[in-house]
């Protein structure tokens, strides 16, 4: 682990708030996933970030949200080797549908939140063969190249500015989604989510995504080229991991996903009334008990900061070549 000195001076602690899966779907598509904007799940975000001026939060954004159901449905194809990674085994939006340069009312809305950041959350959310929503496993280097530059480009017809990183869909990394991304000058990944191990300063990832990585601390990954952040917290956590985790200088990275209801598949941490009024609950805890100790910032600041503060060490660097 990296002894970073990545918290500003004054600052005991950091809190940042990132939400997967963020696309155009609405209420009259497979999935509401922010396209009913102020009405849908989206209006959660406003309603917290109107409630508490210091959060920030990060929208992770599927640049043509191609993905229907969450599971395989074309399951006699399923039985077949060979055939069954090559094609898609559950259905699919025709390429464009959801594509963000198609859809400018939504990005007008992303655009209006305050504090808030957009990233990427992969191209499509969807690939051939089993891993359903998996699209970077397995892809070489160049492949990762390709979809990302292509996502990218998809952000920049839209007109939609992106924070440089990614949530990778599945929390799937390797070392070359990891040279994809800095190939794109992506400098921060969140590809971690562990909302079990206990928390300790060295207690290390051991769940979703990569693991042996930071707990609570960003951590220098990919041979220093990028910064790594870790899930530490959900609709399902206690508030005491959030005081846990600040009392021991960390950053709580607290996730929710924009699908409550993804065809009958509920998500533990989907953004709903519910988990909204939890968080409002956990953020006036923690505004009430450490004031402005706590650094309510996002990925990409804490990124920014890293970047401008840190001079690498050949120390770190060797530490940070276990990048999965
Ligand atoms: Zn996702």
């Amino acid at each position: 682990m990296t002894a970073l000195n990545w918290l500003p001076p004054g600052k005991k602690a950091a809190v940042c708030f990132t939400i997967d899966d963020v696309h155009p779907g609405k209420s009259s598509d497979a999935y509401e996933a922010g396209g009913d904007l102020a009405s849908g799940a989206l209006g959660h975000v406003a309603w917290l970030l109107d409630r508490h001026p210091q959060l920030q939060t990060t929208l992770f954004v599927t640049a043509d949200w191609r993905e229907i159901n969450p599971a395989i449905t074309r399951r006699s194809l399923a039985k077949l080797p060979f055939i069954r990674d090559r094609v898609f085994l559950s259905d699919i939006l025709p390429a464009g549908t959801m594509r963000l340069d198609r859809h400018p009312g939504f990005v007008a809305y992303l655009k209006s939140l305050p504090r808030t950041d957009v990233a990427l959350h992969g191209l499509y959310h969807v690939r051939k063969g089993p891993h359903i929503a998996t699209e970077f496993l397995d892809r070489s280097r160049a492949e990762c190249t390709a979809m990302l530059a292509e996502a990218i480009s998809i952000f920049r017809k839209a007109d939609l500015p992106y924070a440089p990183g990614m949530c990778p869909p599945s929390w799937a990394f390797s070392s070359d989604l990891g040279e994809a991304m800095v190939a794109n000058d992506l400098t921060f990944v969140a590809s971690a989510r562990d909302i079990r191990t206990a928390i300790a300063p060295d207690a290390m990832t051991a769940m979703s995504g990569l693991r042996g990585v930071s707990l609570i601390y960003p951590e220098i990954i990919q041979q220093g080229k990028l910064i790594h952040f870790t899930t530490n917290f959900q609709a399902t956590s206690s508030l005491d991991r959030a005081i846990e985790i600040v009392e021991m200088n960390g950053l709580l990275a607290i996730k929710a996903h924009i699908i409550k209801n993804g065809c009958g598949h509920i998500a533990l941490d989907g953004l709903d009334e519910l988990y909204r009024n939890y968080l409002d609950l956990v953020f006036s805890e923690l505004e009430q008990r450490y004031g402005n100790s706590l650094w309510w910032t996002s990925m990409a600041e804490i990124t920014a900061h890293i970047n401008t503060t840190h001079q690498p060490q050949t120390e770190d660097l060797e530490l940070a070549a276990h990048d999965a």
